[in-house]
């Protein structure tokens, strides 16, 4: 018979490495909540249209990544990402109603039909927060800040964060118009992609990482354009008191004005941060600032900031988790007690395993050298006399005390 393989983009996450997922979670939830966000869990699959709409039909995620399939002639989609998903629960349960900030914070996976690599995959996981209801820059700062402070949390201090802004709808109408102009010329030399979003999203050309369109973008008189300050007075206001904060809160920062981000619902503030230590797919983290978004789905006008980061990108960048051993391994003939025993001292809260098959006693002792801190050895004397035979197997000593203190012995 064949044997069924995973799916080319995707992977198992195996017992061996559910720790690192583990730690990537705690800290989410212990991060997180110091600054009051609450977590959220939306479905994995949407309409179709919250990501058309939301995202935006200009974008790559969904043009060419969504994973769409029909059932009962509606068109359904796995979620590419989970703003549009956070956004339309926002809306459907009322929470403009709530006093502002509304602060969530979800965990999960996302599906993208990408080209798999590594850093990238079809199902990948992202840890992300949003923040609803307050257009001043001190939220873009708390979100900039609790994303650095989150990754502080896992040891990981020297990241970049990048930064800039993208104006408003009104001033970014002007941009674009200049960069189209500026690039018309060059036109006929640039990538595929970059000509089909020539008309549409031109500041996606920035982004575009193929070689001889980043060194279009390097000419002189496109640079003008690019580094010129194009954004309106509120805005210009909104990105220097951002950076006030920042500079206030010790958090560095380099600024790229080509840094436009993939997503079309973006306004003001967009970052990422990156690591020197990723290779080509370096961003652990993309965010931004999104104040259209939740109108454009049909709710009420309000301003929301968030970000995500990539959950495989942060793993690959921390030390492995080291298994954790149990704490005893009881090494007996006679599985009805050791089964009996393995209980009282699971109830009081400690990790116990037994032999279930009836190994000898050398093979059982083996297993408990490999797996636990103590063996704890009830053999016939042992049992006739109520006692049990506790060997610390780091050190080798070993005492018999009375069943009834094994507890005690296994905190020493
Ligand atoms: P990239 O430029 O790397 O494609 P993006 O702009 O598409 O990123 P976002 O949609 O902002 O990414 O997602 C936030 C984070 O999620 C990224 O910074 C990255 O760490 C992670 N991420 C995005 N796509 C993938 C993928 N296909 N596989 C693994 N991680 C991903
Ligand atoms: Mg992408």
């Amino acid at each position: 018979m064949t044997i069924i393989k995973v799916i080319k983009g995707t992977k198992d996450i195996l017992p061996q490495d559910a720790g690192a997922w583990q730690r990537l979670e705690a800290k989410a939830l212990e991060v997180f909540s110091k600054y009051g966000y609450r977590e959220i869990r939306t479905p994995i699959f949407e309409a179709t249209e919250l990501f058309a709409r939301g995202v935006g039909d200009t974008t790559d995620i969904v043009n060419k990544e969504m994973y769409t399939f029909e059932k009962s002639d509606r068109s359904l989609t796995l979620r590419p990402e989970n703003t549009a998903g956070v956004v339309r629960s926002f809306i459907e349960n009322g929470m403009a109603r709530l006093s502002a900030p509304v602060k969530l914070w979800y965990k999960g996976p996302m599906f993208r039909y990408e080209r798999p690599q590594a850093g990238r995959q079809r199902q990948f996981h992202q840890v992300g927060v949003e923040m609803f209801g307050i257009k001043e820059s001190s939220a873009d700062a708390e979100v900039i800040m609790l994303a650095v402070d989150y990754l502080k949390s896992l040891g990981l201090n020297d990241l970049v964060v990048e930064l800039n802004s993208l104006g408003c709808p009104k001033c970014r109408e002007e941009y674009k118009a200049k960069i189209k102009e500026v690039l018309k010329p060059e036109f006929e030399n640039l990538c595929e992609d970059c000509q089909n979003r020539y008309e549409k999203n031109p500041l996606r050309l920035l982004d575009c990482k193929v070689e001889s369109c980043k060194a279009i973008f390097e000419k002189p008189e496109i640079q003008k354009v690019i580094q010129s300050d194009f954004i309106c007075e509120e805005c210009a206001e909104h990105y220097s008191s951002l950076k006030t904060y920042l500079d206030k809160l010790g958090v560095k920062y380099v600024e790229n004005k080509l840094l436009v981000r993939g997503l079309d619902y973006y306004n003001r503030t967009v970052f990422e941060i990156k690591s020197n230590n990723l290779g080509s797919q370096n961003a652990v983290c993309g965010g931004g600032r999104y104040d259209s978004l939740v109108k454009n789905l049909g709710g009420e006008d309000t301003p929301a900031v968030g970000w995500a980061m990539g959950m495989e990108r942060l793993n690959s960048l921390l030390p492995e988790v080291e298994p954790e051993k149990l704490d005893g391994y009881i090494v007996s003939n006679s599985p009805l007690e050791a089964f009996a025993l393995a209980q009282e001292l699971r109830d009081a809260g400690k990790r116990v395993e037994f032999d279930l098959s009836n190994k000898k006693f050398t093979k059982q002792l083996e297993k408990a050298s490999k797996t636990a801190n103590f063996a704890l050895i009830l053999g016939e004397d042992e049992i006739n006399l109520n006692k049990v035979s506790v060997k610390n197997l780091e050190t080798s000593e070993q005492v018999t005390v009375d069943r009834n203190m094994v507890l005690n012995q296994l905190e020493k």
